[in-house]
């Protein structure tokens, strides 16, 4: 048998092994009518596999079997819920070239990345079961003397989560492990272009002894019109979304219906920021990350690069030689080390971003084209003297595509670099400790990369500001999210 039969048989295993129906009350069960929603490889544009088509109903029975769930849930031990998460841990981190190849698949990331995301997305399961035994409330004597304040921490209730398909697996569990801690149950609606991973999650989370309910899993064709009657029924009292600000924001008006609570992990624009007295060829290390991780398809990519000017055209060239020397293919394929976007969508819109700079003046010092089909592949790009009005240094990239802009004083450098609506992450490479903290204070982001390309970390709080979004996932804060308060005050 040849390497790529092997292969081949790998991939049709793993595919085989994930249910393909709609999580409901403990059963998996097809959608009310029957349909189907294809799943695509898009490194092949092969169509993998075909998922369920849930229904306005079927999305409701969800909520149904959650709500249900949520009277005896709220009230399980902390330690059972702990036991829970501990297992799946410990199931995930023991098939995670499975899962990781299946990431892949459905994704496109090479698959050393697939499994970076496999030990990420595990990460919260493991923090969360640390966290389910540590929920504390608080008693105190009232400031008059003559009575008590007692706080008490309880689950919010069912939640809705909604994820995007750029971290399969991490965007579910970074929400997942928190809710089930805390004593909460769900419906999870992951994006329509990689169901896979998290249903394969939910089996695990299944076989690790979650009780029917808990976690229900619905795929749809029509995200909108299916999720809309379950986020404004008065059954459900927290939503948290990761995806693009747009969508964030329509269902954020939605979320007002029913007052939910509401955590939003929305886009991002991040500047890379250099000053002269960096190490150089550490923020070239971390360009590399902060830009290339995911393919440039993450939330925090690098979107714009501002150098110092008197070390701009140094930075800017290693820097092409750098992304023009990386090797494009199918993530599964050996030695890969950029796969496909997403999809045709996403390609059109790194090439018009890069079309529009090009056009404005800016100079292509490599890549700047698309690679001919099958698959979604863009070439790594580098662009120099980018001009103030180009598109790209106001939206989104999600594209392997670096552009570089020279900056001639640190006051500069943080006027530009809060010049943008969003508010996620910024990344600052200087050797000044008190540079480093006079930057870090003034940046208008829910995070900062201080001498490093990468802040996520389960046991970190991460999220965003401005049209970022509200909330914090992962650490202890992140918890927080899924639980309400209540006070108790007692007269002695
Ligand atoms: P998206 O288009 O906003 O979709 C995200 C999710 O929302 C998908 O599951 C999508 O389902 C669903 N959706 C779309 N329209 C909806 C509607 N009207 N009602 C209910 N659900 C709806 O974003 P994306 O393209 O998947 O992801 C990329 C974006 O996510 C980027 O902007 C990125 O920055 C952001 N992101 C943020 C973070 C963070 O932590 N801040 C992390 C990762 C990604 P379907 O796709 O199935 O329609």
């Amino acid at each position: 048998m040849s390497a790529t039969t092997r292969g081949a048989d790998a991939e049709q295993a793993v595919l085989a092994a994930v249910p393909k129906q709609l999580f409901i009350g403990g059963a998996w069960r097809d959608g009310a009518e029957g349909g189907t929603v294809p799943v695509e490889d898009p490194a092949t544009e092969a169509t993998i596999a075909e998922v369920a088509d849930a229904t306005e109903q079927d999305a409701l029975d969800a909520l149904a079997a959650a709500h249900e769930a949520f009277a005896s849930w709220r009230d399980s031990a902390p330690r059972e819920r702990s036991d829970i998460l501990r297992r799946a841990y410990e199931a995930i981190t023991a098939r995670s070239d499975e899962l990781a190849l299946l990431m892949t698949l459905e994704m496109g990331k090479p698959v050393a990345e697939s499994k970076a995301e496999v030990v990420y997305a595990a990460g919260f399961l493991r923090w969360y079961a640390e966290e389910a035994v540590r929920v504390n409330g608080r008693f105190t004597v009232n400031e008059a003397g003559t009575g008590r304040v007692l706080t008490m921490k309880q689950p919010v209730g069912p939640c809705v989560f909604i994820t995007p398909w750029n971290f399969p697996l991490a965007m579910g569990t970074r929400k997942i492990g928190p809710a089930i801690a805390a004593g909460c149950t769900m419906v999870v609606k992951p994006a329509k272009l990689t169901p896979l991973s998290m249903l394969m999650l939910a089996k695990i989370l299944e076989e690790a002894g979650l009780p029917a309910g808990v976690l229900n899993v619905v795929t749809a064709r029509s995200s909108g019109s299916v999720m809309k009657p379950v986020i404004t029924d008065p059954r459900t009292r927290k939503l948290s979304f990761t995806g693009s600000t747009e969508v964030g924001r329509t269902l954020m008006a939605q979320a007002s219906e029913q007052i939910l609570r509401v955590s939003m992990e929305l886009g991002g624009n991040a500047p890379f920021i250099v000053f002269e007295d960096a190490d150089l060829e550490a923020a070239l290390d971390g360009a590399m990350v902060a830009k290339m991780r995911n393919i440039g398809e993450a939330c925090t990519a690098a979107n714009r690069f501002h150098v110092a000017d008197s070390v701009a055209g140094e930075f800017a060239a290693r820097l092409a030689e750098r992304m023009g020397a990386l090797k494009l293919g199918r993530g599964t394929e050996e030695g890969v080390e950029v796969g496909p976007l997403i999809d045709a969508d996403q390609l059109g819109k790194v090439a018009e971003l890069v079309d529009d700079a090009v056009a404005k003046g800016a100079r292509v010092l490599c890549g700047g084209e698309r690679v001919a089909g099958p698959g979604h592949f863009y070439r790594p790009t580098v662009l120099a003297d980018v001009p103030d009005d180009a598109r790209l240094l106001r939206e989104e990239i999600f594209g392997p595509v670096a552009p570089v802009k020279g900056f001639a004083s640190e006051d500069e450098a943080i006027a530009a670099a809060n010049e943008t609506e969003f508010g996620l992450v910024a990344y600052l490479y200087t050797s000044g400790l008190q540079r480093a903290l006079r930057v870090s204070e003034r940046l208008e982001t829910g995070m900062v990369g201080l001498n490093q390309g990468m802040v996520s970390n389960a046991g970190a709080p991460f999220g965003g500001v401005k049209h970022s979004g509200v909330g914090r996932e992962g650490g202890p804060e992140g918890i927080e999210e899924y639980l309400e308060i209540k006070y108790v005050a007692m007269s002695v």
